[in-house]
């Protein structure tokens, strides 16, 4: 990686600024943490800046505030959580950079771990406004970014408060633009890409930047159906982006040209209604009664898939494969997500369902790597350049 981390900049004994992703999922009716795993995934970078005797103040944001204080989105519980993970007490203000942020800062002593309130309660964070930044880094001496999942935005506690502070990459950022850089920018060959999940029109940037890398590229998810009506096959009520046939036409010609392996369902689930007690048939992709929809791929067309991979020695996942969430209609996913478990290829698995899928089998430690960042995943294998990466010092 390109950019220094916290292992090339001098923490120790500083006061130091941590952008974390706390966006934990939470239970609405108890306010439970449902998922910890964004926690514990930057519980490295927090220990090895406490080993420095540094003073570490956290800054994350949770849920979509828009700019408000909303009761239910308070990081409170948050610093809760991390505190009994780390055997320590974590104090969390209850403003962003107001009075109490400035006495839970005072109040830090060093190897101390403190936490500001919701940063999108503040009405300039996501507007990147300078104001709020500069009072960020009024806290601290060092800013360190560990918030890949929300590195493609260019907010306040993101961006802005790079230009006021040496910015760093902590250890989680720095794992996940080293996996996902490798299969995007220097990937062992052969390469595969498995690209599924509800639409081709938020997959389309990543398909055609993809395909001038790999070898193997196979479509899953809601979008083959698109990819199948672009062939003239009658994909009865399965959705279908109309606007996007003729993407997915031009994507069959460039992998045409270009030697790629494309592989489409021959086979599918088919169902009667979008539903998960709906009635569920294993037909030939050809053969969609009148009003049903494909809801996962079939058996023939894992199995094809599967073969497909044999050999391949980079492989990156983004989008299941079916309605995975329901068991009719996860069969697709779930074989393919086995096969990769026990495959020799490096495997890289990017996408909120995708990540969820392989966590729920178990099989997530399984992986290379499986990234924490949805949109971010995304939009680094489309090859944008992410603002929360581009504001880090270069190394
Ligand atoms: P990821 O978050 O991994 O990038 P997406 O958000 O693109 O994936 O898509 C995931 C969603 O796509 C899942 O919730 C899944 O239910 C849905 N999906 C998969 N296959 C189909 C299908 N055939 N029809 C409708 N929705 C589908
Ligand atoms: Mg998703």
């Amino acid at each position: 990686m390109n950019k220094k981390t916290i292992r090339d900049i001098d923490v120790k004994d500083k006061r130091v600024l941590v952008r974390v992703d706390f966006n934990v999922p939470i239970d609405n009716a108890t306010g439970d943490i449902i998922d910890d795993t964004r926690i514990t995934a930057a519980l490295p970078t927090i220990a090895y800046l406490r080993e420095q005797n540094a003073t570490v103040i956290l800054v994350s944001h949770l849920g979509r505030p828009d700019g408000k204080v909303v009761e239910s989105a308070r990081l409170a519980p948050v610093a809760g959580r991390l505190g009994d993970l780390l055997g320590m007490e974590v104090p969390c203000a209850s403003d962003v950079v107001g009075a109490s942020a400035q006495a839970t800062v005072a109040s830090l002593q060093a190897g101390g771990v403190g936490m500001l309130e919701n940063v999108r309660f503040e009405p300039g964070e996501e507007k990147n406004d300078p104001a709020l930044a500069k009072k960020l880094a009024s806290f601290a001496d060092v800013f360190v970014n560990d918030a890949f999942g929300t590195a493609h935005r260019a907010h306040a506690s993101t961006a802005g408060v790079a230009d006021h502070l040496p910015a760093v990459a902590g250890f989680l950022m720095e794992k996940e633009i080293d996996y996902l850089g490798r299969v995007v920018e220097d990937p062992e060959p052969p390469v595969a890409a498995i690209i599924g999940g509800a639409k081709i029109s938020s997959k389309i940037a990543v398909l055609q930047h993809l395909l001038s890398k790999v070898s193997v590229l196979l479509i899953g998810g809601g979008m083959a159906s698109t990819f199948l009506k672009a062939q003239g096959v009658d994909v009865g009520a399965s959705l279908v982006e109309d606007d996007q046939l003729d993407t997915a036409r031009d994507v069959i010609a460039e992998a045409a040209r270009r030697g790629v392996t494309l592989g489409l369902p021959v086979d599918a689930v088919v169902a009667d209604k979008f539903a998960e007690d709906a009635e569920a048939r294993i037909l030939n992709v050809t053969a969609v009664p009148d009003g049903w929809m494909i809801l996962d791929v079939g058996p023939n067309t894992a199995s094809d898939y599967i073969a497909k991979l044999v050999g391949v020695r980079t492989v990156v996942w983004n989008g299941p494969l079916g309605v995975f969430e329901w068991k009719a209609f996860a069969g697709g996913s779930r074989a393919l997500a086995t096969a990769l478990a026990t495959s020799q290829a490096t495997v890289v698995i990017g996408g909120g369902e995708t990540v969820a899928l392989v966590q729920g089998m178990g099989i997530a430690d399984k992986f290379a790597h499986v990234s924490t960042g949805g949109g971010a995943s995304l939009e680094f294998l489309e090859g944008r350049v992410l603002p929360g990466v581009a504001a880090l010092l270069d190394k």
